[in-house]
């Protein structure tokens, strides 16, 4: 049996009130809220262990340094990657992106190269590659979606040329919350000898990942999304990409030899860690990822799932909603419209009744644009969601329903 009552203990956040009401927290895929463990692990290393990592020599640096590069044997073992020098510690899923397109892409592709991403990315695995396509004269190619939220891996196949040189696509959408078949197109773009990158932000906390069996060639996460504390993200890369990249960012610990002339640089991961890091962030997703795993992904995935399928019924009983991402393959996201009442007017009522939902673009606009709207409601569930607060939602939502319904006077 999943122990939710016993899991909810375990965040201190979901004890709040909001606007005089009990919390009900829906947008865990905006970020997730934390577990007590968690905010110890990083209040102790503040209050007892804190220290600088890999430079000087006194203890409590060395302490530091060991509880710091531990994290990066978790995030190793949570992923299957083959070594532990390919996973790169970032700011979070935008930096790891953005790591690519710098250092990677910006080094290795050239005029008249195509890049290909969908219709279904969250902006910040847009707009790198168009600042990119801008400077380097690269072609930015698109794989449409359907009204249902899949995507047309038939025209994928299509766009895939000898120009494909790199492609980029997010493992669940943030805004249908579609898990797209990564395998097939990491496989496609291999064959047509593309590289890959997944934006996996809205999947590490809510699917096992195996990087040694997904064959991508970049992988990128956020901490705050799963558990853990914000600043803090994972850029996976194979090793062999990550060692022939130049640096993305210059200053301390990413340096070799430093002369006034010239710069050599560490190895990877460190070439791409610049600056002091966010040490007690990095110790904090290393306990989030203790949280999860006790928990197990497994189990977490399925209490996710009969959460989702109990709203769309639940959700789908109301008059006039309209569903957005419909598919079967889907993690715990649905976005959705009631009637003709704005998004934002309906997130402004939940947040009023103490209900959290993400409302607006969804940092998604072009995924908006080919569904035909300009802004959704978003309810996303973590694994401390109930179906009782399902049940509450609903409710709030049929009431608002009548408290909202736009009035039509000819
Ligand atoms: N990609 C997707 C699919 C996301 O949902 C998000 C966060 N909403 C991001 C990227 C960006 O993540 P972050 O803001 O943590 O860098």
């Amino acid at each position: 049996m999943f122990d939710v009552k016993g899991i909810r203990e375990d965040f201190p956040m979901l004890k709040k009130t909001m606007n005089g009401k009990p919390l009900i927290y829906f947008d865990t895929a905006s970020t997730a809220q934390k577990p007590k463990v968690v905010i110890d692990t990083v209040r102790q290393f503040y209050e007892q262990e804190y220290g600088t990592v890999h430079r000087a020599i006194y203890p409590l640096v060395a302490y530091s340094t060991e509880m710091y590069s531990g994290v990066r044997s978790k995030v190793k073992a949570f992923i299957n990657a083959k070594e532990e020098e390919e996973i790169v510690f970032t700011r979070g899923t935008t930096e790891a992106i953005n790591l690519v397109a710098y250092s990677y892409a910006r080094t290795f592709l050239k005029k008249g190269d195509e890049v290909i991403i969908s219709e279904m990315e969250h902006h910040s695995n847009i707009v790198p590659w168009q600042l990119l396509a801008e400077e380097k004269k690269i072609k930015l190619k698109y794989i449409p979606m359907s009204l249902l939220g899949e995507l047309r891996v038939d025209v994928f196949k299509e766009l895939l040329s000898e120009r494909t040189k790199l492609v980029s696509i997010a493992h669940i959408s943030n805004a249908t919350g579609t898990i797209h078949p990564i395998k097939e197109i990491i496989d496609l773009a291999h064959a047509a000898g593309a590289i890959v990158m997944i934006d996996g932000a809205q999947a590490a906390s809510h699917l096992s990942l195996d990087m040694q069996e997904l064959n991508a060639d970049f992988y990128a996460f956020s901490g705050h999304k799963m558990y853990g504390p914000t600043g803090v993200g994972i850029l996976y890369g194979k090793r062999e990409l990550l060692e022939k990249m130049p640096p993305f960012m210059g200053g301390g610990d990413m340096v070799d030899i430093v002369t006034m002339e010239k710069s050599t640089y560490q190895e990877p991961p460190l070439r791409f860690e610049a600056g002091t890091p966010s040490i007690a962030s990095v110790i904090g997703l290393g306990a989030a990822i203790d949280y999860i795993e006790t928990i197990g992904r497994k189990a977490i995935q399925e209490w996710e799932q009969k959460l989702t399928l109990y709203a769309h019924e639940r959700l789908g009983a109301i008059d006039g909603i309209r569903f957005f991402g419909t598919l079967k393959e889907k993690g715990p996201i649905i976005s959705f419209m009631v009637q003709d009442i704005h998004p934002l007017d309906l997130g402004t009522l939940l947040g009023l009744k103490g209900v959290a939902i993400r409302t607006g673009h969804l940092c998604a606009q072009p995924t908006l644009k080919q569904l035909g709207v300009s802004s959704l409601a978003r309810i996303s569930f973590g694994l401390y969601n109930t179906f009782e607060e399902i049940d509450q939602v609903v409710h709030i939502i049929k009431e608002g329903t009548i408290l909202l319904k736009p009035t039509h006077t000819g």
